[in-house]
């Protein structure tokens, strides 16, 4: 069945953004999911990567409020991602893309942890372990996100990986 697949995907897409699993998504989720990115790769909330942490995740949440956030009462239910978040995504990949920017460049950024400018596929496994992939596929789905080959993963592989999937074809 097309849609009730479609459907899985949705509810697994917000339980991505959902990180504290309470149902909907807000500030805290991103706030959230920023902390626990510096504690996996012990950077500081006050250095400059957990700075450009902070405000790339604010950024995130933001953006995603401008979209889906219709009531305007700073919380993203279901019913909100999947009407507006989901659709008008589609139809703008490159908008999520801006809006996401920020933030994955910084988690990248975190998860380069020699300095490269890119980070190593194991080091984007982590990051994406955070970010609520299950463990056992996160390697899998780092590694595809070195589209080169180079055995890393910089911003320009990452981004748009991120914008398809979670611009989810109907
Ligand atoms: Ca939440
Ligand atoms: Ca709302
Ligand atoms: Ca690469």
């Amino acid at each position: 069945m097309v849609s009730s697949e479609y459907e899985r995907r949705i509810a697994a897409r917000f339980a991505t953004f959902d990180q504290d699993g309470n149902g909907y998504i807000d500030r805290a989720d991103f706030s959230t999911a920023a902390k626990a990115l510096l504690a996996e790769f012990a950077v500081a909330a006050r250095s400059d990567k957990g700075q450009a942490l902070y405000a790339g995740a604010e950024a995130f949440w933001q953006g995603m409020a401008g979209i889906a956030d219709r009531d305007g009462d700073q919380r993203i239910t279901r019913e909100e991602f999947v009407t507006g978040a989901v659709k008008r995504l589609r139809d703008n990949p490159e908008r999520f893309a801006e809006i996401a920017r920020p933030f994955l460049h910084a988690a990248l950024d975190l998860a380069d942890t020699e300095g490269r400018g890119t980070a190593d596929v194991a080091d984007t496994a982590r990051v994406l372990r955070i970010l609520g992939i299950p463990d056992d596929i996160a390697l899998t789905a780092a590694a595809s996100l070195d589209t080169d080959g180079d055995g890393r993963v910089g911003e320009a592989e990452i981004v748009p990986a991120f914008a398809r999937y979670f611009t989810v074809p109907e």
